[in-house]
């Protein structure tokens, strides 16, 4: 293992969900569920002090002494809470379940009234915004009961490192340093996985995730190079886990952060599924966009919408910063079509356009409960360099193995990093997973409550900063009903002048820029706010 700057060591695994535990300590080739054991060590390791700079941190789940309560997939729905995974619509398929889009370019289960509405304790144990879930620090325990680092803004680890793929062509195919192919790349030479789960173009046939993406199950060392690359669109898990109970073998899933939750906790119910998925990688995740994103790039090019056959979110150009996001539009006839995020009245990701009302409750950015978790180095000076790096948490010793291996034999150029390094790269997200969870979940809501890590809290917080977390969720809110209406009235003006607006609102209150800037100075000195000028 590579040397590591020193880290909290990781408080003890949680027995009551030991079921879960699969940890990739014994050889893939036999992965079945163990039971999880904390070590001596583990378990009389004090539990880690509060993160720095990221406030609040993860904290214990709330008191579950009453029993959680049963919910249906309906109430999840309508409390604003599914994110489309697709995991409760597995092995339904011959009962009239499955997964299809809403109006606003959400995925969402579909079936019989009677389903959807009727609440059920596997599918509220089995639902990753389900109250009832085990959270991701308990499967987390109960996977990586020997994990020697805890971290409450990454969860438990082995090591963390950056770099990229030296070894072509895995980092020019990437989205970052590609690192995410290489060790399902790696995983797969060496025989100890006969697929990857992972979201690929839906080309010209269609499929899961249309219209222009979907999970797919690569068997070979062309599939999953050709499934390389971030979509940040709706898909879901629902085909290719009944693909996985269909056909025997061994499998990675990659994934976000709830998908990985979801498939733990349909491992937990499902033994066929618990066996046949050997590895999960993950991906770090700010939010999820909705497919109605894509309908804005076009409009805001110029296109048709009903023209756009592919679309590439972040064109890769090595001569210009990795942070400059450029998205590429594919037209019929073969045309594209090009603007860099920068220019659109929706391409501050911060702002939360077009994001999943799920991700306003979700807690985890770096996928706690994944065997290994890959995102951008976005700190100088790796943000700057065009062709991308990656940060990578490893919580499994089989992944760790192979990791040290490509570093020994030069494939990988990787240098090792604490847990703060990490999170700093991902400071924007952790702030709004963490202080803004806790505001967010002060906010009265109609339906079920979620029960998250994050205790419920708006102590300290300075007046802007609660008017910025306000003004994201209403931007993410108003872009789904803006947008619908403008596709339904065919002016798309009307959606793209109300994204300039409510942008001018974000950017003055967030980086006091622009126009309205001044004037939210004034009324913050007025309440007796910050800006002493
Ligand atoms: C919705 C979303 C939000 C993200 N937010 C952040 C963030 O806030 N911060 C951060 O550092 N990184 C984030 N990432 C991860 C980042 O975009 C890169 O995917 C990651 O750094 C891995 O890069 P790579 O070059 O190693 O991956 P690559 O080698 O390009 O491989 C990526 C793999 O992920 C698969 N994949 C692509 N999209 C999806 C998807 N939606 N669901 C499941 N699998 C998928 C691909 O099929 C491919 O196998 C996000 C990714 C997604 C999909
Ligand atoms: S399991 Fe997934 S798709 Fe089903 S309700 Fe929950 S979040 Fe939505
Ligand atoms: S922010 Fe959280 S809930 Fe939203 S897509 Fe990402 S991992 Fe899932």
């Amino acid at each position: 293992m590579t040397a590591q700057p020193p880290v909290t060591p990781a408080p003890p695994a949680v027995p009551a969900v030991a079921s879960l535990a699969a940890p990739l300590v014994a050889p893939i080739a036999s992965s079945p569920a163990a039971p999880a054991v904390a070590s001596p060590a583990a378990a009389s390791a004090p539990v880690p002090p509060p993160a720095p700079r990221v406030a609040p941190t993860v904290t214990p789940p709330p008191a579950l002494s009453a029993a959680p309560p049963v919910v249906s997939p309906r109430q999840i729905i309508r409390s604003g809470l599914c994110i489309g995974c697709g995991s409760c619509a597995v092995g339904r398929a011959d009962r009239g379940v499955g997964m299809g889009w809403d109006g606003y370019g959400q995925i969402r289960p579909q079936g019989a009234p009677a389903w959807l509405s009727t609440p059920d304790a596997g599918f509220s144990a089995r639902c990753p915004f389900s109250p009832a879930a085990a959270n991701e620090d308990a499967i987390a325990a109960a996977r990586f009961p020997d994990a020697p680092l805890h971290d409450g803004r990454i969860g438990r680890h082995i090591s963390c490192h950056v770099g990229a793929v030296a070894q072509p062509p895995f980092r020019e195919r990437g989205s970052s340093g590609g690192l995410t192919t290489w060790v399902a790349a790696e995983l797969m030479a060496r025989g100890d996985i006969d697929g990857v789960l992972h979201v690929h173009p839906a080309g010209a046939e269609g499929g899961p995730g249309q219209p222009f993406f979907g999970y797919r199950i690569a068997r070979t060392a062309d599939a999953l190079m050709a499934g390389a690359r971030s979509r940040y669109h709706p898909v879901h898990l629902a085909q290719v886990l009944d693909e996985v109970r269909a056909v025997p073998g061994r499998y990675a899933v990659i994934g976000i952060p709830c998908f990985i939750k979801a498939v733990h906790l349909a491992r937990a119910q499902d033994a066929v599924l618990d066996e046949r998925i050997a590895v999960t990688l993950g991906l770090f995740c700010g939010h999820m966009k909705s497919a109605r994103f894509v309908t804005s790039f076009a409009w805001q090019m110029g296109v048709d919408p009903g023209r756009v056959r592919a679309v590439e979110y972040r064109r890769k150009d090595t001569a210009r910063p990795a942070n400059v996001y450029t998205a590429e539009l594919t037209l019929d006839g073969g045309t594209t079509a090009v603007r860099d995020w920068w220019n659109l009245a929706d391409g501050d990701w911060g702002a939360g356009y077009f994001q999943n009302s799920a991700c306003n409750f979700c807690d985890d950015v770096v996928a706690e409960t994944a065997d290994v978790s890959f995102g951008d180095a976005w700190v100088e000076p790796y943000s700057s360099d065009g062709r991308g790096t990656n940060v990578v948490i490893v919580r499994a010793p089989r992944i760790q193995a192979l990791i040290d291996a490509g570093i020994a034999d030069g494939r990988l150029e990787l240098s090792p990093v604490d847990a703060g390094f990490v999170a700093d790269t991902q400071a924007a997200g952790l702030r709004q997973r963490r202080e803004g969870l806790a505001y967010r979940l002060t906010w009265a809501r109609r339906g079920i409550r979620p029960v998250k890590r994050v205790a419920p809290s708006a102590a300290g917080l300075p007046v802007r900063r609660r008017a910025v977390y306000r003004t994201r969720a209403a931007i993410s809110a108003w872009s789904h009903r803006m947008a619908r209406l403008s596709a339904a009235l065919g002016r798309p003006g009307l959606y793209v002048g109300w994204a300039r607006r409510a942008y001018a609102v974000y950017e003055g209150l967030t980086y006091r820029r622009g126009r309205l800037a001044a004037a939210f100075d004034r009324i913050e000195r007025r309440l007796g706010g910050p800006p002493g000028d």
